[in-house]
C-alpha cells in the first residue's frame, strides 16, 4: 500500500463518510440471499438514495432517527428479482381483455365473451384460450362466435393464433380469396373458407382493423401492469418487442416519476431500421428506463405448430412449422447491432428456428461481448447447446412455459426432440448464460409460479430440474447480465440497487412463498395488506 492515489483516499474518505449518515431504510432480522458467492446471506440490509449502503452489523448501526425499520423476523429476502422476458402493456391490456384460461370447449369460451362489453372501440377483445384443454383438442370456428353481432377477436393462451368471428372477418376485409401471407397460416374448411382461426403472421389481417390503443390507454395499461407485477415481487422486467408509442409512453411516465418498477426494454422488429440507424443510450445506474436492444421473431409457438422445427412435428407429419425472419435477415440486423451496440434478442422456439439464430449470429460475427439472446429456447437440437455458449449467446428461458405445454410437448416433437427441450439443465451444466421470466401474460406474471416450475418442473422431465440456488441466480444476477446491468444490479451488495423484496417465509420454502414487499430504489412500492 505504498502507492496509494489521491483518488482513492478521496473515494475511501468519502465512503466512511457516507457510511456515517443514517440509512434511508434498514431491513433486519432476516435472511438476505445476496446472490453474492463471497458473502450469500445477510441478517440487515441497509440504504440510501436508492442504492444500497451495508449489509449485516454495519447496516444495523444505520438507523437514525427518521430511518425506516422494517423488522424481517426470520424472513427472506431477494434482490433485483427481475422477470427477463415480459409484455408489461400487454399484461395491462390482458387485465382489460376477457379471459378465456380455463375454458373447457369453444362454447365455454363464446359464453364468457357474449357475458362481457367490447372493450377496444366496438370490439371485444379476449385472451388465453387453448384449443389443448378443449374435449376434442380441435381448433375453434367463428360459428360458437357468431352470435356475437359485433367483432371479436381472442388470442390464443400463446399470443400466437387470432379466434374471431363472422363480423371480425368482415370488419377486415377477410374472406375466401385472401391469400396466406409468408409465415402465417389462414385455417380453412374443405371449400376453402376461413375458418375463424389465424396462425402467427396471418395474425396482422384480423389486427389491422382493430382500433389502436390511444397514447392514455397505453399508459393506463403500463401503470395497471406495474401494479399486478410488483405485487408479485417483480422489481425489473425486460419488456419484449415495444413500438415507438410503449417506448414514448414509459419514458413520459419514467420522467413524471410514475414509472416505479425498472423497465428494460427491447424495440419490436418492424423497428429495427429506426433503431439502428443511431447507437442506444447505455443506462447510467438506478435507471428506470432503458432501451438497448432489439427483439426479433425466428418462428412461430410450438401450440399452434408454428415453431419451426428441422424435421416435420411428430403429431402433423406433413409441417415443419413457419420460419417467421429468414435466417439472412437475423444475419443483417445482427451484423449492423455488432456495429452499433445493440444488443439482438430473438424469439426461437423450435430446433430449425434456433439453429438459424445461432447460424445467423455465427456468420454476423457475434460473440460473448454482445450478450445477443435467444428467447424461449424451447426446443433445441442437443448438438446445438455448445454453440450457445461458444456465441456467449444468453438463453432466456420461461419455466413455466416447461410446466404449462408438459401435457402435449412431447407429442409435439416426439420422444428424441424432447431432450432438448425446456432443457435449463443441459444448458446450465454447459455454461450457458441463464436468465429466466415468465413471458407473462402469456403465462401469470408470478415469478415465485417460475422458482416452482424450475425447481420442481411438475414432476415432468425432472432431469432438467435446477436447484432454488440455481434459479434464483438466472432470476437475479442472470437477468441484471442479460441487460448489461450486472455493476449496479442483481446482487445486494454496497453500491448496488435497493432493488428488494420481501418474502412472507424463510427462504427453504420459497417455492411456495408470497411476497410481502417490494422495495425498488429505495422506496417500498407495494406492500401487502
Ligand atoms: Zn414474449
Amino acid at each position: 500500500m505504498r502507492f496509494v492515489s489521491a483518488a482513492a483516499i478521496v473515494f475511501v474518505a468519502l465512503g466512511a463518510h457516507a457510511a456515517e449518515a443514517p440509512a434511508d431504510l434498514v431491513l433486519r432480522g432476516g435472511d438476505v440471499l445476496t446472490q453474492d458467492p463471497a458473502h450469500p446471506h445477510a441478517r440487515a440490509v441497509a440504504t440510501r438514495g436508492g442504492f444500497i449502503v451495508a449489509l449485516d452489523g454495519a447496516a444495523e448501526k444505520l438507523v437514525g432517527p427518521k430511518t425506516r425499520v422494517i423488522e424481517l423476523q426470520g424472513r427472506a429476502v431477494v434482490p433485483s428479482l427481475t422477470d427477463a422476458h415480459a409484455h408489461l402493456v400487454g399484461l395491462g391490456f390482458a387485465a382489460a381483455a376477457v379471459n378465456l384460461r380455463g375454458c373447457v370447449s369453444a362454447a365455454d369460451c363464446a359464453r364468457r365473451v357474449a357475458a362481457a362489453r367490447p372493450n377496444r372501440g366496438a370490439w371485444t377483445l379476449g385472451r388465453a384460450w387453448d384449443q389443448n384443454r378443449f374435449a376434442d383438442g380441435k381448433f375453434p370456428t367463428h360459428a360458437a362466435l357468431d352470435g356475437i353481432a359485433t367483432p371479436v377477436s381472442l388470442e390464443r393462451v400463446d399470443g400466437h393464433a387470432l379466434w374471431v368471428n363472422a363480423a371480425a372477418m368482415r370488419a377486415a376485409h377477410v374472406d375466401r380469396t385472401t391469400k396466406d401471407p409468408a409465415g402465417g397460416k389462414i385455417l380453412r374448411d374443405d371449400k376453402g373458407e376461413p375458418t375463424g382461426v389465424f396462425v402467427d403472421n396471418a395474425m396482422s389481417l384480423i389486427e389491422r382493423a382493430i382500433p389502436e390503443a390511444t397514447a392514455a390507454e397505453i399508459e393506463a395499461a403500463i401503470v395497471r401492469g406495474q401494479s399486478l407485477a410488483l405485487a408479485e415481487g417483480l422489481t425489473e422486467i425486460h419488456d419484449m418487442g415495444i413500438g415507438g408509442d410503449v417506448t414514448a409512453a414509459y419514458a413520459r411516465l419514467a420522467a413524471a416519476g410514475k414509472l416505479q418498477l425498472r423497465v428494460y426494454a427491447m424495440g419490436a422488429q418492424s423497428d429495427a431500421d429506426r433503431l439502428l440507424a443511431h447507437p442506444p443510450v447505455h443506462a447510467q445506474p438506478g435507471a428506470m428506463f432503458t432501451l438497448r436492444g432489439i427483439k426479433l421473431y425466428a418462428d412461430g409457438a410450438l401450440g399452434s405448430r408454428g415453431a419451426a422445427l428441422l424435421a416435420p412435428y411428430a403429431d402433423d407429419p406433413g409441417n415443419s412449422g413457419l420460419v417467421i425472419t429468414p435466417a439472412a435477415t437475423i444475419e443483417k440486423i445482427a451484423r449492423t447491432a455488432v456495429a452499433s451496440g445493440w444488443q439482438v434478442a430473438v424469439h426461437a422456439i423450435g430446433d430449425r428456428g434456433n439453429r438459424n439464430v445461432l447460424d445467423a449470429f455465427a456468420a454476423a460475427g457475434v460473440g460473448p461481448a454482445q450478450r445477443f439472446r435467444i428467447e424461449h429456447a424451447q426446443v433445441v437440437a442437443l448438438d446445438d447447446i455448445a454453440r450457445f455458449k461458444r456465441l456467449g449467446v444468453i438463453a432466456s428461458m420461461q419455466p413455466t412455459h416447461a410446466t404449462s405445454d408438459s401435457p402435449w410437448a412431447e407429442k409435439r416433437v416426439g420422444k428424441e426432440r424432447i431432450k432438448g427441450a425446456y432443457a435449463w439443465r443441459r444448458m446450465l451444466d454447459a455454461g450457458v448464460p441463464l436468465a429466466f421470466g415468465s413471458d407473462f401474460p402469456v403465462e401469470e406474471p408470478s415469478v415465485v409460479a417460475g422458482f416452482r416450475a424450475a425447481v420442481e418442473r411438475g414432476g415432468w422431465t425432472v432431469d432438467q430440474r435446477l436447484t432454488l440456488d440455481e434459479t434464483l441466480r438466472a432470476f437475479t444476477t442472470g437477468a441484471a447480465f442479460a441487460a448489461f446491468e450486472e455493476a449496479w444490479r442483481g446482487r445486494a451488495a454496497p453500491g448496488m440497487a435497493a432493488d428488494l423484496t420481501i418474502f412472507d417465509r424463510a427462504a427453504a420454502d420459497l417455492v411456495h412463498a408470497r411476497a410481502d414487499a417490494t422495495i425498488v430504489a429505495g422506496r417500498v412500492v407495494y406492500e401487502r395488506r
